[in-house]
């Protein structure tokens, strides 16, 4: 059996730039699907927003709790989003920052993002074996060896690295298999469950705008029968052919449960009341404008602005004259605070990350070495970590690979 200095388990994010980033060891890194990089050509909508423009501070606010940022912070001081930046455009990858700080390649492609990942791995002379599914990982306690199984072969290693990703999108090959392999091991996991999920809606009325979205929405979200309100956050909301994503829904969807009732700003906004103000003030000094034409000015999606008139009994042609009060009332409620009752949320098929994974406190943070087994390591999201949308999941991905590739090195 031929002997490995390191073994990466999974070609995803953080396998590949963990591979990328490791020379002069003798390296495997093995894929269970047909290609690496499934996930990661997926991201960002096809177009992989690999990072963003935060400094270490705020990024690490922008995870599930307190002991998560805790854990991530040896690995992003490291290898903060400016290093990731730096790294790409180095190794002949341009990107592009967009005004709300997301960092994407300028060619909007994820597979521009795989392909150097690749082709950094090749000239490492990272050897990458495809369809070799891990199912088995054992230690050889006399060797301090670890002996790994697939269905048709075993390989030994004197390092072992552990990046099978979570358990969102099955499809592209992170199914989860790898939390039985850290089990086998002997670490515990948290258990999984889809965060940054989508929610479907009862009655919705909107299928046919799925696809638009709305630009910082002010979002309140209220649990059923409650009349206060729990959370509220502004940001992109997106309408799907059952409901409801965009960043604002899948960056609190870990609270929300079925049955809560989410109201929404058909419009940019910042303060409701304000808003309300305002429009009142535009209806009443514009009588003679067609109030679907006043709505479009306003920014409001043109099929919505139908949509709304329709369920006020109104038409297209109707001024704002033809408003009484207390429809104007009624139509300034819907565009401020649109209602929607949440009949569900999606499943770990339409998960974008899994919350839950390897639990933190078995992990050194500032090698991301194991507790338990020396030789043994962990990178991505087969961690307890769940970043929010906007970069953070890709970026922790490679900060905690650049800190195993550092350390491993040594
Ligand atoms: C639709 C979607 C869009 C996303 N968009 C973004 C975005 O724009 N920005 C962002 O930051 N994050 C995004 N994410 C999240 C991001 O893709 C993940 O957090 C990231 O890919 C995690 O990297 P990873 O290497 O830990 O796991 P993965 O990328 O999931 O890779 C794990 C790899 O391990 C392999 N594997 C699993 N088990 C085994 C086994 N037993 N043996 C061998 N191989 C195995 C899998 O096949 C897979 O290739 C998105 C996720 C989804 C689903």
């Amino acid at each position: 059996m031929v002997m490995y200095d390191v073994i990466i388990i999974g070609g995803g994010a953080a396998g590949l730039f963990l591979a990328a980033n490791t020379s002069g060891k003798r390296v495997l890194l093995l894929e269970g699907t047909s290609r690496v990089g499934k996930k990661v050509l997926i991201t960002g909508g096809g177009m992989c927003n690999l990072t963003n423009n935060k400094e270490p501070s705020s990024f690490l606010k922008h995870f599930g709790n307190s002991d998560q940022s805790n854990f991530l912070k040896p690995a992003i001081l490291n290898f903060p989003t400016q290093k990731t930046r730096l790294w790409f455009e180095s190794h002949g990858l341009p990107l592009t920052e967009r005004e709300d700080g997301k960092v994407f390649p300028s060619c909007l492609q994820a597979r521009a993002v795989v392909d150097l990942l690749e082709h950094e791995a090749s000239r490492n002379r990272v050897e990458v074996r495809t369809n070799a599914k891990v199912i088995e990982v054992q230690k050889d306690d006399t060797s301090n060896c670890y002996l790994i199984g697939t269905e048709h072969e075993q390989f030994q290693a004197r390092t072992v690295v552990l990046t099978t990703g979570g358990m969102s999108y099955p499809t592209t090959g992170s199914d989860g298999s790898g939390y039985a392999l850290a089990k086998m091991l002997g670490h515990s996991i948290v258990s999984p469950s889809p965060a940054l999920v989508a929610v479907s809606v009862t009655d919705y009325a909107f299928t046919s705008l799925a696809g638009n979205s709305i630009r910082d929405s002010l979002v309140e979200f209220f649990h059923k029968d409650e009349a206060k309100r729990y959370n509220q956050a502004t940001g992109d909301l997106l309408f799907t052919h059952d409901g409801l994503s965009g960043p604002v829904i899948l960056n609190n969807s870990g609270t929300i449960r079925k049955g809560d009732q989410i109201r929404a700003s058909l419009l940019p906004c910042s303060n409701k009341e304000e808003q309300r103000k305002v429009l009142t003030e535009l209806i009443s000094n514009n009588p003679k404008r067609q109030l679907y034409t006043l709505l479009k000015g306003e920014g409001l999606i043109a099929h919505l602005a139908e949509q709304l008139l329709h369920s006020l009994a109104l038409t297209k042609e109707d001024t704002c004259a033809n408003l009484s009060k207390e429809k104007r009332k009624d139509l300034i409620k819907l565009l401020t605070a649109y209602p929607f009752t949440v009949s569900g949320k999606k499943g770990f098929n339409a998960a974008m990350v899994t919350s839950g994974g390897v639990a933190l406190d078995e992990v050194d943070r500032k090698t991301m070495e194991s507790k338990l087994q020396k030789g043994l390591f962990f990178c991505g999201e087969v961690l307890d970590i769940d970043g929010e949308s906007g970069g953070y999941n890709l970026q922790a991905a490679f900060s905690t690979a650049r800190l195993v590739a550092d350390i491993i090195q040594r």
